[in-house]
């Protein structure tokens, strides 16, 4: 007996909460935490006789996600209801899409750029089909994985399990606006499941549909997973796996990194196969760092689904369509590329400096006023983004506007100041939130760009380091870097670096 090869196959469904103003069937306030029921109605709390109302902006949010998720929008909509017991659920049922998806037949393309090497596209562990059997490699830059559906759907109310002998409900919950998003088994590794929660919080924060706040539990991720395993030339199914509720991209990853040992192991000792009608549902002991079963159930449970009564079917015109698919915007991964086209950016800057909307529309507003963006992109980065993790605040909380930043770059660019001089400066700046010509003025900075000047600090230093000279003379170029640190300490950080550089080299030579 001999395994030689497996294959780990993985589909996610996400559960998304939407930013509307008020909640999915009534006129409550849409909003997380506050005072336990203080935001609730006959409808959201499930009394008899109380009728909901679709909330326009709820349909619209769902086309925008699903048109920047790249799905197909129905233009029939219909709800269902879900029944099933549970003490948050009033009703005793959920309204939810059962067989009319508001979208399907999406895609999400995952670069491989953020993939460890071996899951890239010729890679070790790169697995270049999809669960269809179809190439999934588009321009040898991103595996892509589809997007079966996306349907509507409304969150319960939260059971409160405090201390002494009862419980307590928070119906504040009840009927926030939800969507499912519901893969295909197109993924292959926990990293990649991983990428693709990452990948579908970063589009749908950026398209404003969600806080995308998995500590608050905004986003929450349930993967499915199983093994298919080649042994003796001969190929086994593993019994699939649902991890439910995994809050975090780190709890994704490891569950399944630890459900891909498990079900091996278990097939190696107990040769548990595959059987259509049956699944594990488990849980995710992070403390623990192992997947628990919580029930091992048929797939087929009757939730004994009937269209809603109290909704009556309705068109989404196209109009409405369209007009909804005009606020989906510029998406990251087509602003990513234009950054690096359009501003010579590397990945990497690239990849940071659109980690948010905010701080993309941010650093846009800087280079359009920028001489050299990478200067700009360089200050944001290094100096910006320093202060931001300092004080633990987001770009919109920055006391400084784009023109502050884009105005010291240029100050750079145009040789007013040294880089050093610019430290200072930014310093200034973000203390006292005045401009950096202002400072630059008030503080007399010059930098010294006359020749004479400059070629006077250079003859001195070469003269008080003979050694330093000969060194570069037998070959040593390295020592170059250090003579120019001499030049530049001798001038006061003043001496404008790109003539210093010229008249160094050129002494160099001549001696
Ligand atoms: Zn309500």
């Amino acid at each position: 007996m001999a395994i030689d090869k497996y294959k780990i196959v993985i589909g996610c469904e996400i559960h998304c909460q939407l930013t509307t103003k008020t909640k999915a069937f009534c006129a409550c306030e849409n909003r997380y935490g506050g005072m336990p029921n203080t935001r609730v109605c006959p409808a959201c709390l499930g009394l008899p006789g109380a009728m909901p109302r679709v909330n326009k902006g709820y349909i619209e949010m769902g086309i925008i996600a699903g048109k920047a998720l790249n799905c197909k929008i129905s233009n029939y909509a219909k709800f269902d209801r879900k029944h099933y017991f549970y003490p948050d659920l009033t009703k005793g049922y959920q309204n939810t899409q059962q067989d009319n998806p508001l979208c399907t037949d999406g895609f999400v393309d995952l670069p491989y750029i953020r993939l460890s090497e071996n899951l890239r596209k010729g890679g070790n562990d790169w697995v270049g089909e999809n669960f269809a059997g179809n190439n999934n490699d588009i321009d040898g830059k991103y595996k892509r994985v589809r997007i079966e559906r996306i349907h509507m759907e409304e969150d319960v109310g939260k059971s409160l399990h405090l201390e002494g002998k009862y419980s307590y409900i928070d119906f504040n919950r009840s009927g926030t606006p939800l969507i499912e998003i519901v893969t295909k088994p197109d993924m292959n590794s926990p990293e990649e499941a991983a990428l693709f929660m990452e990948t579908v919080q970063e589009i749908l924060r950026y398209v404003q549909v969600t806080n995308g706040n998995l500590e608050e539990g905004n986003m929450r991720c349930d993967a499915n997973i199983n093994l298919s395993i080649w042994e003796n030339g001969k190929i086994y199914h593993t019994p699939i796996s649902e991890i439910k509720n995994l809050n975090s991209f780190r709890a994704i990853k490891d569950a399944c990194s630890y459900e891909v040992k498990r079900q091996l192991d278990e097939f190696i000792n107990d040769r548990k196969e595959f059987d259509s009608g049956f699944k594990n549902t488990m849980g995710w002991d992070e403390a623990n760092g192992k997947t628990i079963i919580q029930r091992t159930k048929n797939s087929f449970v009757d939730y004994r689904f009937t269209t809603e009564p109290d909704i009556i079917p309705f068109i989404v015109t196209d109009e409405f369509i369209s007009n909804a698919s005009k606020k989906v915007g510029e998406l990251p991964e087509a602003k990513r590329n234009r950054f690096k086209n359009e501003y010579g950016l590397s990945d990497f800057d690239v990849q940071t400096l659109t980690s948010s909307r905010d701080l993309s529309l941010w650093f846009e507003e800087a280079a359009k006023l920028s001489i050299d963006v990478k200067k700009t992109a360089n200050l944001i980065l290094a100096e910006l983004l320093a202060v931001l993790n300092e004080k633990a605040i987001t770009i919109s909380k920055i006391n400084i506007i784009p023109k502050h930043i884009a105005q010291l770059s240029n100050a750079m660019a145009e040789n007013k100041i040294t880089s050093k001089q610019a430290k200072e400066v930014f310093a200034d700046m973000m203390e006292s939130t005045k401009f950096p010509d202002e400072i630059i003025a008030k503080k007399g900075m010059v930098v010294v760009s006359d020749t004479d000047t400059i070629v006077n600090f250079v003859k001195q230093v070469l003269e008080e380091n003979p050694q330093a000279v000969a060194d570069f003379k037998n070959g040593k170029t390295n020592v170059f870097g250090w003579l120019m640190g001499q030049v530049m300490k001798k001038s006061g950080g003043k001496a404008n670096p790109k003539s210093a550089t010229e008249l160094l080299n050129a002494e160099l030579e001549r001696i």
